[in-house]
């Protein structure tokens, strides 16, 4: 779980995934209320993490011959799973990184 790099508070799980939708205007720590920042680094690990949901489905549904209502169904379970697992590499830092 993250940690901020101001007041050294760690965010729970909730309140990351929370704060990570607007993360791109910076995300208000709950204990300090000063703003934190995706390091650069993270935002790499997580948009790969988003990036895996097509490299997963698509070859799975080419392989069990998947109807279209399952392919859909799979992606959303992948998407669910994907955005329960970010707040795991969530890394913060006080100084807004430029995004490349
Ligand atoms: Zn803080």
């Amino acid at each position: 779980m993250p940690v901020c790099k101001h007041c050294g508070a760690k965010w729970s799980w909730s309140d990351t995934l929370k704060r990570s939708w607007t993360f791109r205007r910076g995300m208000r720590c709950r204990n300090c209320k000063k703003k934190q920042y995706q390091t650069r680094s993270s935002r790499k690990k997580t948009s790969l993490i988003a990036g895996l949901i097509p490299v997963v489905l698509i070859p799975a549904a080419s392989l069990f011959d998947l109807a279209p209502g399952s392919i859909l169904g799979l992606g959303m379970v992948l998407g669910i799973l994907c955005i329960g697992v970010m707040p795991f590499f969530f890394e913060l830092t006080s100084k807004e990184e430029p995004l490349w």
